[in-house]
């Protein structure tokens, strides 16, 4: 069934999400907003973080408006049964990205131990610095043997029990003693998962406070140590993101080349799709059939890892998945895992496109299945590009439009490295206009989008309304594709910034928005966080920072708000996190949290007014800076 003009613009604000979620309804398709609408109203026990399903006793849920039961068949109250389902969201999150980093540990090993054709060390300069962090001298080693020492000893940082991780040496003294004081130091990335599942079973920790801290600790073992790993592995292994040029939305899947895109997080799989794309053999049997070239774009964060280091534009953020189907320009779409609809497969089938998973922990219905190994996956991109070329003519013509928009132009690959190079190898000018005012405070404005949300509204709302006020945006995740289709990661934008903020980026040649990359990149955040406090000489909950996730959905972003808080960022939320259903977390993590951590949460759904509340918080840190 068509969809109104009303109905379009209340599910996104972009131009190209228009176009195509009538397209989809056209061809018959079923989208995440369509299901969205189908599931409500959605349950209100569960939306207050009232219900539990962990054991078989159950499920039970606790009656909020005081009338009916209070108390599980277990006996667990609102409080004890909204922590432990908070402390599993948090669990699933870490483990998402640090999952993720153990698959980039175990290629390190392997292209160390020469097992991994292909794949190489990009960054010998990242590959010596880290290890260095981790005791690993690099005196007379080749960068492989150094590749396995540093592989064996990531290993490590999972599994045994330490008594903190290895990149909490990078962390201000200040903070690393409350820490310590609250007893919240990570100690072990896999290890703080663990205990956080087995605290959360029936009948282990039922201290709701004892829960949250704990849950705390599982998020630094995230922010800290797995997305830490992954993002420093990365750039080892396919180099350290700098300024580069390139486009975004739906117009950059191209009617007369061979459209493969990349969806997913990890960047194992697409960075050898990229190397076999430029395969002249592969090329001239794309001529062949009639293509003016192999076009790679990306979706979500396996998209930001290539735009970040290589420039592949961009087609889309979370809710363009499906849409970016529905050009019926998709010749191949090849998924690795964390944010993939399990419905996608399902569309393509409207479609000539070839659904393609790579990860034997991620598979998906109506998916060929064609597993990615260190080993093989220089011949297995190989294969698939060319199954993706020979797939170009079978488009229907029938089932093709193409984006009416041109892509955005944007500007991405804002390693911590790179911003700092901009700014002459140190944080002192950053550091200096911010005390002169010119700059008053930066906001990492990261997350999803949700269909709860109009799509974009969130972040771009926001974002706006802080580069007005001087206030330096850095973004990560789908945040960062919004931003870029919104045309504020150009260096143009600068004129959309307040006046201080409008000079700096003119001097530097910067936007006043820096990508900084994808979901787990949100560490780069945290280090840069943490270089200004060292440089300083104080902690991180001092600086006129903050933090927002408008439109988060993800267990992962639960994860990451929660290292972000213990690490000292007052960070808001867009949409509520499933614990109103009691009233004493929400003013422990809302309020008295702060006087522990010198950091809190807000929850503020109307992106005005999380600007608003944003701008008085770093308002207030300046002046406690006697700024
Ligand atoms: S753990 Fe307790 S509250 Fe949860 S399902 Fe079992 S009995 Fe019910
Ligand atoms: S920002 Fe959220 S939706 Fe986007 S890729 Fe990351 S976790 Fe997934």
């Amino acid at each position: 069934m068509l969809l109104t003009k009303a109905e379009i613009e209340a599910r996104t604000i972009t131009e190209d999400g228009q176009v195509f979620l009538q397209k989809a309804a056209q061809d018959g398709l079923e989208t995440v907003w369509d299901r969205y609408q189908a599931q409500k109203p959605q349950c209100g026990f569960c939306e207050l973080g009232l219900s539990c399903r962990n054991c078989s006793m159950g499920p039970c849920r606790i009656d909020p408006f005081g009338e009916g039961p209070q108390r599980g068949v277990c006996g667990a109250d609102a409080d004890i049964i909204v922590a432990r389902n908070l402390g599993r969201m948090i669990a699933a999150g870490a483990a998402s990205h640090s999952d993720h980093g153990r698959d980039l540990v175990e290629v390190l090993r392997k292209v160390g131990e020469g097992h991994a054709p292909g794949y190489t060390i990009r960054s010998e300069e990242k590959l010596k610095k880290v290890a260095a962090e981790f005791g690993i001298a690099a005196d007379g080693k080749t960068p492989a043997d150094l590749a396995v020492e540093l592989a064996h000893a990531m290993e490590e940082e999972f599994g045994t029990r330490k008594k903190a991780l290895t990149f909490l040496g990078r962390v201000p003294e200040k903070r690393r003693a409350i820490w310590d004081k609250l007893g919240i130091t990570p100690r072990g990335i896999d290890r703080e998962t663990s205990e956080m599942m087995h605290r959360t079973h029936m009948g282990v920790d039922n201290d709701w406070q004892s829960l949250l801290l704990h849950g705390l600790r599982n998020a630094l073992s995230d922010g800290w140590g797995g997305s830490f790993i992954a993002t420093e592995v990365s750039d080892i292994l396919f180099g350290i993101p700098q300024p580069v040029p390139s486009e975004v939305n739906l117009g950059v899947l191209k009617e007369n080349q061979v459209n493969i895109v990349l969806h997913g997080h990890n960047p194992i799989v697409s960075e050898m799709i990229y190397e076999a794309a430029q395969d002249p053999e592969l090329l001239a049997l794309a001529s062949e059939k009639g293509a003016e070239g192999i076009n790679l774009a990306g979706l979500c964060c396996t998209g930001n890892e290539l735009l970040m280091r290589r420039g592949i534009p961009m087609a889309g953020n979370h809710l363009m998945t499906e849409l970016a189907l529905s050009t019926g320009l998709v010749d191949m779409m090849i998924v690795d895992y964390q944010c993939i609809m399990p419905a996608l497969g399902e569309i393509a089938t409207c479609y000539h496109t070839l659904m393609i998973s790579t990860s034997d922990k991620a598979k998906f219905p109506h998916m060929a299945h064609h597993e990615f190994h260190p080993e093989t996956a220089q011949s297995k991109a190989r294969e698939l590009v060319r199954m993706a070329v020979e797939n170009y003519e079978r488009r229907l013509p029938a089932k093709v439009l193409p984006a009416p928009n041109t892509p955005t132009r944007m500007m991405a690959g804002f390693s911590v490295e790179a911003i700092l190079g901009a700014l002459g190898g140190s944080p002192a000018p950053l550091i200096e206009a911010i005390k002169s005012g010119a700059v008053q405070g930066a906001v990492g404005v990261v997350g999803c989008n949700n269909p709860k949300i109009r799509q974009d509204f969130g972040h771009v709302t926001l974002t706006r309304h802080l580069i007005e006020n001087d206030i330096l945006v850095v973004d990560t995740g789908c945040a960062a594709v919004a931003h870029a289709k919104a045309g504020l990661k150009v260096p143009e934008a600068a004129a959309l910034a307040g006046p201080g903020l409008q000079q700096v980026c003119k001097s530097l040649g910067i936007p006043p928005v820096l990508h900084m990359g994808s979901c787990v990149d949100n560490v780069r955040i945290l280090d840069l966080a943490a270089a200004l406090a060292n440089a300083l000489g104080t902690d991180i909950s001092d600086l006129p920072l903050a933090a927002a996730a408008p439109e988060w959905y993800s267990e992962k972003a639960v994860s990451i708000a929660c290292y972000a808080v213990a690490s000292g960022i007052f960070t808001v939320l867009g949409t509520p996190p499933p614990i109103f259903g009691s009233p004493k977390i929400v003013k422990l993590l809302t309020e008295d949290i702060e006087g522990l951590l010198g950091a809190s949460f807000a929850v503020e759904p109307d992106p005005e007014k999380a600007a608003a509340r944003i701008e008085q918080h770093i308002r207030q840190k300046r002046k406690a800076l006697g700024l």
